[in-house]
């Protein structure tokens, strides 16, 4: 695979330091990203059954001399060490999603039903990459990059907990983790200095009344009604229950109830998400909605069941790492595509490493209006222009070498 021209001016340009590698290295080191990339692809697993995967990442790193060690049931820990210093860990999840592929290229997913449409894919082959690079460096290297392959970032309790239960955290300095994203462009980066992305929250709601003939209401409680009021309701909670200045979405996904067109219902099913920032307005949000659901079911007669399943907390990047990470990002891709959007609404549990040690995360861009690439992340046509791997794989590598100073 051949560099763009573009990214060989940058490269170019810099100053040679230390850290700068050989074009002739960065050419194999990208062309091997590539042929990871689509090998992690044409073999997804789901969450916490990346047994394959895990294998054929323990197999990269034992090329490589390094020693691996197993995590949970398919996380993987290594670690490159030169000479004593700091410690720095870079997380890769390696999970895909339940989706069923629908794009046409060869290595597209021969497990049914199974799909790569997050770019996990692409995280495991631009840290494979990363581990290549500092393995040819480990003279240079001043201190230890710890590299981590986590499982099952898609699903709840999600594998990151299991690196921090089992101690792998300890006495690590800074931590840093990227995410692939079609909606920036290939060739910018986003970072976020404090808060990157929500408290992602799911509830599910059961309403009970008493079914009976629609001709006579009078002699039934209507959980169908009493549903459609709470789902307007609750949006009351964002308009009128938090501060202007504290960002919520309560949505309602799935409304499910009724019988028949003259029967009425007895029972409403609702489910939906509930993403804020700030941990007292999820507190706020979550009780807000119990309150309005009891008061309208003790209205009408009806009563209810209320589950709120908390997911992944909010991610708060430290600024500190940030910065470092905007510094070496500017180098690759250079100033002007370094981009600071405003914080997302999704969930990542990379926010459990940044609650324990300073870290950050930051989005590759990697969509690509002339090559078609804009289907959405989790979408069955969504794909990454492998391009953009390249920059994330020297961010990634430079980002260690400079936090560890
Ligand atoms: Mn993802």
């Amino acid at each position: 695979m051949h560099l763009s021209s573009s990214i060989q001016e940058i490269l170019y340009v810099l100053p040679m330091n230390d850290t700068m590698i050989s074009m002739v290295d960065t050419e194999e080191d990208n062309a091997y990203v590539v042929k990871m990339r689509r090998h992690f692809h044409e073999h997804p697993e789901l969450s916490f059954e990346e047994v394959q995967t895990s294998r054929r990442i323990r197999e990269e790193l034992e090329k490589l001399g390094l020693e691996v060690k197993s995590v949970g049931k398919t996380g993987l820990v290594a670690d490159i060490t030169g000479s004593p210093g700091k410690t720095v860990a870079l997380r890769a999840d390696i999970d895909a999603l339940p989706v069923t592929e629908e794009n046409v290229e060869a290595f597209a997913s021969k497990n049914k039903g199974v799909m790569h449409a997050c770019g996990h894919d692409a995280h495991i082959a631009m840290l494979l990459g990363v581990a290549r690079k500092l393995v040819r460096e480990k003279g240079k290297l001043h201190g230890t990059v710890r590299l981590i392959f986590q499982a099952a970032e898609e699903k709840p309790p999600g594998g990151a907990v299991e690196f921090i239960h089992e101690g792998y955290l300890r006495n690590v300095d800074a931590i840093v983790g990227q995410h692939v994203i079609s909606t920036i462009p290939s060739g910018y980066v986003a970072t976020y200095p404090t808060v990157a992305m929500a408290n992602a929250d799911e509830f599910r709601v059961r309403i009970h009344g008493r079914g009976g003939h629609g001709s006579e209401p009078d002699k039934a409680i209507d959980a169908l009604l009493i549903a459609s009021y709470f789902v307007n309701i609750l949006q009351s909670i964002v308009s009128r229950m938090t501060p202007a200045f504290k960002p919520a979405v309560v949505t309602v996904g799935t409304l499910n109830s009724g019988y028949r067109y003259n029967i009425i219902a007895a029972h409403a099913e609702l489910t939906g998400t509930v993403r804020t920032f700030d941990a007292g307005i999820r507190t706020k949000v979550r009780s807000e909605i119990e309150r309005l659901l009891s008061g309208l079911c003790k209205a009408y007669g009806a009563t209810y069941e209320y589950d709120y399943i908390e997911g992944y907390p909010a991610l708060v990047n430290n600024p500190s790492v940030t910065a470092v990470i905007d510094q070496v990002a500017s180098e690759v891709v250079g100033r002007d595509h370094v981009i600071h959007p405003d914080p997302a609404m999704g969930g990542e549990d990379f926010s459990y490493f940044t609650k324990e040690i300073p870290g950050s995360f930051y989005f590759l861009g990697t969509g690509n209006e002339e090559k078609k690439i804009t289907s959405p992340n989790h979408s069955p046509t969504f794909s990454v222009d492998e391009d953009a791997l390249k920059f994330g794989t020297e961010i990634m590598y430079r980002s260690a070498l400079k936090l560890l100073g």
